[in-house]
C-alpha cells in the first residue's frame, strides 16, 4: 500500500544535510545557538506519548513549535498506565504507582496538577514487609497519585497536544535536514497493525521509547551510537492483577506496600479502592520482582497464574488478611523499571534526531521521565 505523506508545515532548513556523524551525550546544560536569534516556526514528532513524550511535547508546543505525538497504544501514558481488568469491573494503575517530586520544577509542575484536581497527595511513604514483619514508617517525601488512576492524568496532559494513536513508528529516513517518520496504524510491535503506513515529516524527532525500541529504530540508520547506550537495562516486571465484586479496602492505611522479601518475589502491592479508584469491586496489583519476572516469564499462562496467586496468598497470609479474588489476570512489562541509566539525553548534532527517556538521568522514575522530556524540549529549544 502506498505511504501516504504528510507534513508538518514547511522546512525552514530544507537545503541543511543532516549530519548524523558524530553522536553525543548532551546535559540539559549545553549550549547553543543563540536563543535571540530569530527562528521559523518549526515542527516535531514525538514518538511516545508517555510521561516524557507528553511533557517535552508540551513544552516545545509552548515554545511555538508545531507537534505531533505518535503512540502504539490506545491511550496515552505508556507505563504509566490504568488498565481494567477485562470484564471491565476494576480498574488499577498497573505501571508508577505514584511520584515523587525532589526537583524543584518538577515539584512545580505537581502543585500544578494538584491545583487543577489532576493529582493528590498520598502519604508519605509507604509501610515495607520484609523477613521480619511489616513496618509501618515514613520519610520526609511527599508521594502523589493521579487522581482517576495515571492515565488520566496522560489524559490531561495531551488535551492541547495532537495525539495520534494507535499509531506505531516503523521506520525512520532522513530527507534533506528534514526526517520522515513512518508510521502504521495499530499496535505493530506486537503484530497488530491495524491501518495502512503514512509518512510524517518534521524538523526534529524525539524518541521516547524504552533504549531497545529506539535502537531497534537507529539500526538501519547511519546514526552512531554512544557505547554507554549498551549499558541502559530495564528489569521485567510480570503483575498479578485481581480483582472481588464487593468493594472492601483490605490492606493497611493508605493502601500500598513495598516489599523486600526474596521469598515472595514481589516487590508491591496495592488497593486500587485505597488508592481512591473505586469502581465496582476491590482491586489489587502484586508486582512480580526482576527475578521471579524473568523466571516465569516463557512460562505458559496457566503456571504463571498458579505462581502468582500463589504469591498473592503468601502476602495477604503475611498481613493476616483474608481475601480470595473472584477473577485475576497475569500481564507484563518487558521493559519495566530502569535498572541502569545513562546520564545524558541521545543527540547527534545537527541532525535533528534525539532520544529521551526515564534512562536517561538519575532518576528512572515519573520524575526522572518528566525531567528528560523537559531537558530535550529545552535543548530542541535553545537550537540543538
Ligand atoms: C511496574 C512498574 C512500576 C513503576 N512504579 C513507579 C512508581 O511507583 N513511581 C515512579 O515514579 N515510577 C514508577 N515506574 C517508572 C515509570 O513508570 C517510568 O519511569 C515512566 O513512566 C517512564 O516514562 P517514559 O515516557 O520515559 O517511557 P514510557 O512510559 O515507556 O513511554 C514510551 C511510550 O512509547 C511508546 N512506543 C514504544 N515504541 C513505539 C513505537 N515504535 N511507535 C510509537 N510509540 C511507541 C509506548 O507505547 C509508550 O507509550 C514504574 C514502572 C513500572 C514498569
Amino acid at each position: 500500500m502506498a505511504a501516504m505523506m504528510q507534513t508538518l508545515g514547511a522546512n525552514p532548513f530544507a537545503d541543511r544535510a543532516p549530519t548524523a556523524t558524530t553522536a553525543v551525550m548532551v546535559t540539559d546544560q549545553a549550549t547553543g545557538p543563540s536563543s535571540d536569534q530569530p527562528r521559523a516556526r518549526r515542527t516535531a514528532c514525538i514518538i511516545g506519548a508517555g510521561l516524557t513524550g507528553l511533557t517535552a511535547a508540551a513544552e516545545l508546543q509552548a515554545g511555538g513549535w508545531k507537534v505531533v505525538v505518535l503512540d502504539k497504544g490506545r491511550a496515552p501514558g505508556g507505563r504509566a498506565a490504568t488498565r481494567y481488568l477485562s470484564d471491565r469491573s476494576q480498574r488499577c494503575d498497573v505501571g508508577a504507582q505514584f511520584w515523587t517530586a525532589r526537583d524543584p520544577a518538577f515539584a512545580a509542575a505537581t502543585a500544578a496538577w494538584v491545583q487543577a484536581g489532576w493529582a493528590e497527595a498520598w502519604g508519605q511513604g509507604f509501610p515495607l514487609l520484609n523477613a521480619n514483619g511489616l513496618h509501618v514508617g515514613g520519610d520526609a517525601f511527599a508521594r502523589w497519585r493521579a487522581v482517576g488512576g495515571m492515565v488520566t492524568l496522560a489524559r490531561h496532559l495531551a488535551q492541547e497536544l495532537d495525539l495520534r494513536a494507535p499509531r506505531t513508528v516503523t521506520a525512520l529516513q532522513p530527507v534533506g535536514s528534514a526526517w520522515e517518520v513512518i508510521h502504521v496504524g495499530g499496535d505493530a510491535v506486537r503484530g497488530e497493525a491495524t491501518a495502512p503506513a503514512e509518512i510524517l515529516r518534521a524538523d526534529a524527532v524525539i524518541m521516547t521509547m524504552p533504549v531497545p525500541q529506539i535502537l531497534t529504530l537507529l539500526a538501519p540508520l547511519a546514526f552512531p551510537i554512544p557505547p554507554e547506550i549498551g549499558a541502559v537495562q530495564y528489569d521485567r516486571c510480570l503483575y498479578l492483577l485481581a480483582e472481588k465484586n464487593q468493594g472492601e479496602a483490605i490492606l493497611p492505611n493508605p493502601g500500598g506496600i513495598r516489599i523486600e522479601d526474596g521469598a515472595l518475589g514481589c516487590t508491591w502491592i496495592a488497593s486500587a479502592r485505597q488508592r481512591g479508584l473505586r469502581d465496582r469491586g476491590e482491586g489489587i496489583i502484586l508486582h512480580a520482582d526482576a527475578q521471579l519476572s524473568t523466571n516465569l516469564w516463557d512460562d505458559e499462562p496457566a503456571q504463571q497464574m498458579a505462581i502468582l496467586r500463589d504469591r498473592l496468598a503468601a502476602v495477604l497470609a503475611r498481613l493476616d488478611v483474608s481475601w480470595t479474588p473472584d477473577n485475576a489476570e497475569v500481564r507484563r512489562w518487558r521493559y519495566g523499571r530502569c535498572s541502569q541509566t545513562v546520564p545524558e539525553l541521545l543527540w547527534s548534532p545537527g541532525s535533528g534526531l534525539f532520544g529521551a527517556g526515564d534512562a536517561f538521568g538519575a532518576a528512572p522514575r515519573v520524575e526522572g521521565a518528566w525531567l528528560s522530556g523537559r531537558a530535550v524540549a529545552g535543548a530542541i529549544l535553545r537550537g540543538h
